[in-house]
């Protein structure tokens, strides 16, 4: 039995750059051909949402952002309130989590099943990569700060049972980490490092390195406190480094009977030095792969002789897909990952504003999920 959709419902707005959130009444969404609504329960945020609203259009205008007044939130979890007559194999009721990732369907690359390189490539409830981002906002204007969203089907995680919806907000976090380390081989057969391992990405990439069955991850961040929180979650497969401690590279051979590992993950915040990144890198077995996921900003310098003798790979990775977005959902419900350690800061609607100030004092804080209930 469906829940009555009201004609209208309650959306955190911003009307324009720099503003802050501000709460109006706008019609719901209507919903057709192969899109569904989703009744929204809990929305992720990321601290980049408040650059994205104050200084996106200055430090980047390439990049579109939606029609302003905009509704922004990136990462939802709710419920199947209708399907569009098109859909099938969704129904109401259903919970889900809904990949924010658009792109068009039907351009080369998007048939080649790489939608990141498509000209439409653009994350719904917050900005657009390419030069017709600008058409994907005209299908799909809104993010996930209001009650109701539409989305395409195709976009949709069924979520089981066990998860909540404060959880499942954070697969966009989860979903970069995971795609990294499939990009890496990561596997009961091998060794990784993750570096950054107590931020946002860092905290993930452990939880699914263990789920894929990693037998020895080492863990390397700053803060000693948050490491031996990391190495509580599995004492045995998981060895910790603080950066203050000396050489990465040293540590991780000592740890590996001089063997190195064979992933390297790059979890990093922008502010953090690309000296730790040349570092980890030496971390690496013949044959081993450096998978970035991260964001530092400043540029990494490597040897290329070095790169060859070692037969060694460097892979940049940006988000993941639905498809991976279902593999993480599965193995919530296998109970191989548990999101339990994961703390969550919720807040009202109403209370939007607070919560993007709350997030940006977070930074570095990977065990703690700021999210917005509408
Ligand atoms: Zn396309």
């Amino acid at each position: 039995m469906s829940k009555t959709i009201t004609p209208l419902m309650r959306a955190a707005r911003i009307h324009g750059v720099g503003e802050p959130f501000s709460f109006d009444e706008v019609p719901t969404p209507k919903v057709s051909g192969d899109d569904i609504l989703v009744e929204v329960k809990s929305c992720g945020l990321v601290p980049n949402l408040k650059n994205v609203i104050h200084n996106f259009p200055t430090w980047f205008p390439h990049l579109p952002l939606p029609p302003f007044p905009a509704i922004f939130g990136l990462d939802v979890a709710g419920v199947v309130a209708e399907t569009g007559s098109g859909v099938r194999g969704i129904n109401v009721g259903q919970p889900v989590y809904i990949n924010p990732l658009r792109s068009c369907g039907t351009c080369a690359a998007c048939r080649a099943g790489k939608p990141m390189g498509c000209r439409a490539s653009t994350f719904a409830g917050y900005f657009g990569f390419g030069p017709d981002s600008p058409d994907m906002f005209r299908r799909y204007p809104s993010g996930g700060l209001a009650q109701y969203m539409v989305a395409p089907a195709s976009s949709v995680v069924e979520l089981p049972a066990k998860m909540s919806f404060d959880q499942a907000t954070r697969f966009g976090y989860l979903g970069t980490s995971y795609s990294g380390l499939l990009k890496g081989g990561a596997g009961p057969t091998s060794t990784i490092l993750i570096l950054g391992a107590t931020g946002t990405l860092g905290v993930g990439a452990v939880l699914l390195a263990l789920a894929l069955g990693v037998p020895k991850i080492l863990a390397v961040a700053r803060d000693e406190s948050s490491l031996a929180r990391l190495k509580a979650l599995s004492p045995t497969r998981i060895e910790t480094f603080s950066t203050h401690s000396g050489s990465i590279a040293d540590w991780a051979r000592t740890v590996t009977d001089g063997m190195g590992v064979d992933i390297v993950l790059e979890a990093l915040a922008t502010a953090a030095p690309s000296s730790l990144s040349t570092d980890a890198a030496n971390a690496c077995s013949n044959g081993g792969r450096m998978v970035f996921v991260g964001g530092t900003r400043e540029q990494v310098c490597f040897d290329p002789v070095a790169l060859m003798v070692n037969q060694m790979q460097y892979i940049g990775s940006k988000w993941f897909t639905t498809q991976e977005g279902q593999q993480m959902a599965g193995m919530v419900a296998a109970g191989t990952l548990d999101l339990s350690c994961l703390e969550h800061h919720a807040f009202r609607l109403s209370e939007a504003n607070e919560a993007l100030d709350h997030v940006v004092t977070q930074v570095g804080s990977g065990f703690i999920n700021v999210v917005v209930q509408p």
